[in-house]
């Protein structure tokens, strides 16, 4: 019995038509795909992407120096460095994260008593040469500026859902 229906279906070609049916079925619904890059996919306020250093509104950096992040770090992707200033303040001379050792975890972030290392939602970056996968104090800091204005969004949305 089986061998017969084989055989219809396969002179009736029903596997093709089957086929064809759940293409047309699909044929006129949006797609589930993106355009990438011209169309991009919403990002959560969540997001661990790209690290960030972020400073007070008066231009102060926030790190203090207390190394938490870096004790953390499962990767052991950050190294830093502490001096205290003149003023008795203590602040990092050297914080740099590793991103090629870095497992995008959030630990840093969720440690950080000062709210200063976090992760934003930048997700689009690339190293061309040996070493650029260093994210420096200076780049941090850099990235931190430029990105600060989403980060405090991001920051504010998620503690009004939690
Ligand atoms: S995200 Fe995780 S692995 Fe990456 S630097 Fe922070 S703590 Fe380390
Ligand atoms: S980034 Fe935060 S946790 Fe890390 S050393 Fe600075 S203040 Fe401490």
């Amino acid at each position: 019995m089986n061998t017969v229906m084989n055989y219809l279906r396969s002179l009736f070609l029903f596997e093709l038509l089957r086929g064809l049916s759940l293409t047309a079925r699909y044929l006129w619904r949006k797609p589930f795909t993106l355009e990438y890059p011209e169309e991009k996919a919403p990002v959560s306020p969540r997001f661990r992407g790209l690290h960030a250093l972020r400073r007070y509104p008066n231009g102060e950096e926030r790190c203090i120096a207390c190394k938490l992040c870096e004790a953390v770090c499962p990767a052991l992707a950050i190294t830093i460095e502490a001096e205290p200033r003149d003023d008795g303040s203590r602040r990092t001379t050297r914080y740099d994260i590793d991103l090629f050792k870095c497992i995008y975890c959030g630990f840093c972030e969720e440690s950080c008593p000062v709210d200063a290392i976090v992760e934003t939602r930048v997700y689009e970056y690339h190293f061309e040469q040996r070493g650029e996968q260093i994210m420096t104090k200076q780049r941090l800091l850099e990235i931190g500026d430029q990105y600060e204005q989403q980060i405090a969004a991001d920051r504010q949305a998620q503690a009004t859902v939690r």
